[in-house]
């Protein structure tokens, strides 16, 4: 049985302070076993988070890692530091990094096997545009940036792998996809892994939804069978609103 896995991306928010002190207001709330939960901040921050949430059942992750693993690349960040900081996941494929930074799925699919090698969970990105879903193509879409991001990527692998799936329109914008709308992309991307590795290892994969998931939606969208949890931006930024979406995915009726 899949866990539910709620992860705050903060993006380019928060100081080391700002960071401490979310820490530990979450260190004083109640823990569900049956849900995963993790916060994906900026590299400056991701030390004290360690350090702050250590013992804690809450994971820490980065926002991006760099595809070679060292060298004359300024400005980037390898696996070797990522691993020294002790982070235990990774955001790769943000729709973020593919438009402003030009993450194509290739630099995706190294990026997700140095982590793999390095046992850090990926957790990769996928989702269409406006102007792509509009013309009707949102599943060959995803399933294109699925195929090239998971090449050469093993079952035992892929299990280990976060598939989340973020329509770039419906990101920071305020505007949801439906329940449904984000259901059928998350179960094409179920069946994409069926055909691709078979349906026992299809179902042990993670798939989150992310794209202004709130407190006051988070419950309908966790309820669609094929959502494992959810990729949150801005309503990961107020710790009393992460908070109540993870209870609220404890809540749901997977459990
Ligand atoms: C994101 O950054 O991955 C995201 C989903 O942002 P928001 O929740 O703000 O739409």
């Amino acid at each position: 049985m899949r866990k539910l896995f709620i992860a705050g991306n903060w993006k380019m928010n928060k100081t080391m302070a700002s960071a401490k002190e979310f820490a530990n207001v979450l260190k004083s709330n109640m823990m569900h076993d049956e849900v995963e939960l993790a916060v994906i901040a900026p590299y400056t921050q991701l030390e004290i988070l360690v350090s702050a949430l250590y013992n804690r059942p809450v994971m820490v992750g980065a926002q991006n890692v760099f595809q070679e693993t060292s060298g004359a690349y300024t400005g980037e960040i390898s696996i070797e530091m990522l691993k020294e900081i002790d982070v235990d996941c990774c955001v790769i494929g943000h729709s973020e990094r593919r438009q402003y930074f030009n993450e194509t799925d290739e630099i995706v699919n190294k990026k997700l096997k140095l982590l793999l090698e390095n046992d850090i969970r990926p957790i990769m990105c996928v989702g269409e545009n406006l102007e792509v879903r509009k013309a009707g193509n949102a599943i060959s879409h995803v399933k294109s940036q699925l195929e090239k991001g998971l090449m050469d990527i093993n079952s035992d692998d892929v299990m280990n792998t976060t598939i989340a799936y973020e329509p770039i329109w419906a990101i920071g914008t305020g505007e949801t996809a439906s329940p449904e709308q984000a259901e059928e992309i998350c179960s094409e991307i179920r069946n994409f892994l069926s055909e691709k590795y078979g349906e026992m290892v299809a179902e042990e994969v993670i798939i989150q939804y992310g794209g202004s998931v709130k407190p006051e939606n988070a419950e309908e969208i966790l309820r669609k069978p094929n959502i494992d949890g959810a990729l949150i931006g801005g309503a990961s930024l107020d710790v009393d609103m992460f908070m109540d979406i993870y209870d609220k995915a404890y809540f749901t009726k997977k459990h």
